[in-house]
């Protein structure tokens, strides 16, 4: 067997990457002028297990990711505002910082949910030279002509924009019209703008041939690709809600820039809805990892629930199915922690699940059937229990649910043993307010406290 993975454009393929060493993935990274929520997490969960999966099989990886802090605007012209800017008015805080606040504030939540960092971030403001060479080859052949508001890409140039788009684009236009402001020097609605000029007020401006301004959106990433992988690349992810315009824009621009072919396979994740609706700033559903911690979560619960579902298909997010998704993995920690005692670094992964684990990963990266896998390890009474131990541990490459830690032995610092025992004291009292406040200094402190029926255990979390 071989990898089978969908692309959103031709539908299940087997996987051959370009370059047999390595497999080269982009992921459309956050617009960092708001906190990341658990909608926009998904896309990030979806790109870290794919890559692990890959990796399971043997592969190499170079992973690629952008970081939009420039260009983000909701129309074409200057009465609509660019996020940024719009989150550095109501913050008083300048542009810069408001996309470093929030820039960090993305790699501490990531990082809670087990993801790990790409092996190259770029954000769109260290590669304006990048983007700009990119639209002069552009304007070279012909794709681009300049407005006074700023330079566009001319889509009637390609001739299968709209089957790239695979819909109807009219049926879009009145859905799209009520919400951006259209700039009316353009010669189709479609044509998007590269480079953006005649925006004084905006607090990011570069020099560039077409004059001061700043660049559009969808260009990062081709450049950004470009410049750190090559004219191709194995896969491409993001949300669903990119393929268009950004994602179909992204391929007429890189494909009339640099040739075929661009992506070989688009992986796209489907939406989460919490509680049934979307996430929106109305509902004020759109939590956040701390909305999590804050009611006693452990953030890799999140990643547990989202891989439940494929990632193809829609996510309804509750806490109650968090609450589950976390009594699932405690399970698996509590039978790892009561267990360590077996665990051999050499014992071997049994090869008949192990053989199913991969198969699972082959049919387009079947997580539901991945965690079926686990469950028939952890339930399995016959298998020899180093063998088990080895074999989840084994399927945590890809998880990443953190089973290391549970068998690992426990040298707590000084001030957490003195917490935890001051914890235990209230307790005995029965003094559960004091109890929750020390869980909370506890876990402050990085540390995860779960109390069983006999005892209470402490993981670095
Ligand atoms: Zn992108």
């Amino acid at each position: 067997m071989t990898l089978k993975l969908k692309d959103t454009f031709s539908g299940i393929r087997e996987f051959t990457p370009f370059s047999k060493s390595e497999v080269k993935m982009y992921t459309c990274g956050p617009t960092v002028y708001d906190y990341v929520t658990i909608g926009n997490l998904r896309a990030f969960i979806t790109a870290d297990i794919l890559k692990k999966s890959i990796k399971y099989l043997g592969y190499k990886t170079l992973h690629v990711m952008n970081i939009t802090d420039v260009g983000h605007l909701l129309g074409d012209l200057e009465d609509t505002e660019d996020k940024l800017e719009k989150s550095s008015r109501i913050q008083n805080k300048t542009v810069w910082e408001v996309s470093q606040f929030y820039s960090d504030y993305f790699f501490d939540a990531i990082k809670k949910v087990n993801i790990d960092v790409p092996d190259v971030v770029s954000k769109a403001t260290d590669t304006v030279k990048e983007q700009i060479e990119m639209i002069q080859l552009l304007e070279r052949k012909g794709y681009v002509y300049k407005t006074d508001t700023g330079v566009y890409f001319d889509v009637s140039k390609v001739k299968n924009y709209s089957e790239l788009a695979k819909r109807d684009l009219n049926a879009q236009v009145s859905a799209v019209r009520d919400k951006v402001v259209l700039d009316k020097t353009k010669k189709s609605q479609w044509d998007f703008r590269l480079w953006q000029t005649a925006y004084p007020n905006h607090q990011m401006q570069w020099d560039s041939p077409w004059g001061k301004g700043f660049p559009g959106w969808h260009i990062e990433c081709s450049s950004i690709i470009h410049k750190f992988i090559g004219n191709c690349i194995d896969i491409h992810t993001g949300g669903i809600d990119l393929i268009f315009p950004h994602h179909t824009n992204e391929i007429v621009q890189s494909k009339s820039a640099f040739g075929d072919p661009f992506v070989n396979f688009w992986v796209h994740n489907n939406f989460i809805n919490v509680d049934g609706t979307k996430i929106s700033k109305s509902l004020n559903n759109g939590y956040k990892i701390e909305d999590l911690e804050n009611r006693g979560f452990n953030p890799i619960s999140l990643r547990y629930l989202y891989m439940i579902a494929h990632y193809s298909s829609v996510i309804n997010f509750t806490f109650d199915s968090l609450n589950s998704a976390q009594e699932a993995l405690d399970k698996i920690y509590m039978y790892l922690k009561l267990n360590k005692g077996f665990y051999n670094k050499n014992a071997s992964v049994d090869p008949v699940y192990k053989e199913k684990f991969v198969s699972a990963i082959e049919n387009n990266i079947d997580t539901p059937s991945m965690l079926e896998v686990l469950w028939a390890v952890f339930k399995d009474e016959n298998l020899n229990v180093p063998v088990k131990i080895a074999t989840l541990l084994d399927f945590d490459k890809v998880f990443s649910f953190n089973f290391i830690n549970y068998i690992s032995e426990d040298k707590l610092p000084l001030d957490i043993l003195k917490l935890v025992q001051d914890r235990k004291v209230a307790r005995q009292n029965k003094d559960w307010v004091l109890s929750d406040e020390l869980r909370d200094q506890i876990s402050s402190k990085g540390f995860l406290v779960i109390d069983t029926d006999s005892d209470t255990i402490i993981i670095r979390s």
